[in-house]
């Protein structure tokens, strides 16, 4: 993946996208912090979802990196 998170929401951002379900955010719709860097979402569904995949993500990340030392206790 090139581009970071934080631009992928501010890429979306500025095309007026959910990046949670790719589809239009309707004009004064937008959900969200009302930052650029933590997007807007078309619901308050996506915004949610989007947030909780993003936490199981790193979750599965940090279980990865502690055995990445399998000589330490
Ligand atoms: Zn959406």
């Amino acid at each position: 993946m090139a581009i970071s998170e934080a631009t992928y929401l501010k890429t979306m951002w500025e095309r007026n996208e959910c990046p949670n379900c790719r589809s239009a955010i309707p004009e004064g719709k937008r959900v969200g912090t009302g930052r650029k860097k933590d997007g807007g979402f078309c619901s308050l569904d996506c915004y949610t979802r989007y947030y909780a995949m993003e936490l199981s993500e790193k979750a599965k990340l940090l279980k990865r990196s502690g055995r990445s030392h399998p000589n330490e206790p």
